[in-house]
């Protein structure tokens, strides 16, 4: 990434080292990785969703804010193939309706922790005149088949979804189901080399599995699986579909990379319930291309950057 919000975070990492001592990884994946003296991988994450910017607590509400907060950093959990186990919450609430807005986002938080079995543990409580900010932590254990970095793809692999991307605008961004169960089950059949979660759009994240590893990849356009909310976005606002899938985001789906044996595995048949599906593969040459019928094109990553919007 050569700007924005990217080239921040590579500036930061940059000061302040990608890990040492027992941050076996620090800046850069989904999640940090820790790692005791007896070999116990701990994950840690954390997310900031701001009033106006990742929901709109007027449209939206307070207990839609709490269940995406916390399903946001569950997902970086499953990226690493881990399992989440404890959360903490940091809430700036706007000082008018602050009791009731704080009860909300809590209240949108416990099933969601309950159904994943994670322990609200811990946080921070303030009020202030500005807009809604929450911020979340999620602690987990990344054994025995983690921590998955993003740096493991090898050309010759296959790139795996865990399903349909595109339009999350259209409110699935509200409510994503992080795919912890999803990744545990892939992770059980096949060894993984590289994962991610898809928050920024597939162009993007894809793109910073291929900058880990050091290697490129071409998607094939037929084989995108397209969600029906992409159609509908697409219907609505003339972009194609296809567009949508690869750039809109916040679908919160796994993209993998595995052996083209293991892809075959993978997708025989449902896996923890669901459908995988192939749609490229992982080549020596970086840069990231587009297959549509014999003509490939270098795809940018055009997913979200805090910096420059849309
Ligand atoms: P994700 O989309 O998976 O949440 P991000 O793109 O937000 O990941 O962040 C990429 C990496 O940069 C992560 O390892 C994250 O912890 C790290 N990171 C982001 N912002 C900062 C910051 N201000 N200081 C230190 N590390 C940061
Ligand atoms: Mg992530």
């Amino acid at each position: 990434m050569s700007a924005g919000e990217f080239a921040l975070i590579d500036w930061i990492r940059r000061r302040a080292g990608a890990g040492a001592g027992a941050v076996i990884e620090g800046i850069g994946d989904d999640c940090a990785v820790i790692r005791n003296r007896r070999g116990t991988d701990w994950l840690v994450t954390t997310d900031m969703l701001m009033d106006g910017r990742h929901f709109r607590l007027d449209r939206d509400g307070p207990t839609a804010v709490g269940y995406k907060s916390l399903a946001v950093s569950l997902s970086d959990i499953a990226a690493m193939g881990g399992r989440p186990l404890a959360a903490f919450a940091a809430v700036a609430l706007p000082k008018l309706h602050a009791e009731s807005i704080g009860r909300g986002l809590i209240e949108g938080m416990l099933p969601l922790a309950e159904a994943y079995r994670v322990t609200l543990a811990g946080g921070d409580t303030n009020a202030w005149d500005g807009p809604l900010v929450v911020s979340v932590t999620v602690m987990g254990s990344a054994r025995p088949h983690g921590p998955i970095l993003r740096s493991g793809a090898q050309a010759g692999d296959a790139i795996v979804v865990t399903g349909p991307l595109g339009g999350s605008l259209a409110g699935r961004h509200l409510h994503p189901c992080p795919r912890v169960e999803e990744a545990l089950a892939i992770l059980a059949l096949v060894p993984v080399h590289a994962m991610i979660d898809i928050s920024d759009g597939l162009s993007s994240d894809l793109g910073h599995i291929l900058d880990a590893s050091g290697v490129g990849a071409t998607i094939d356009a037929d084989a995108v699986p397209i969600h029906e909310d992409a159609r509908s976005e697409s219907r609505r606002d003339g972009r194609p579909a296809l567009d949508h899938a690869l750039n809109d985001g916040e679908d919160f789906e796994l993209c993998l990379a595995v052996s083209p044996a293991d892809a075959t595995r993978l997708t025989a048949g449902p896996v923890a319930g669901r459908t995988l599906h192939v749609l490229g593969r992982i080549e020596a040459e970086p840069g990231l291309r587009l297959r549509e019928g014999d003509r490939v094109t270098l795809l940018p990553a055009r997913g979200f950057d805090h910096f420059r919007g849309a």
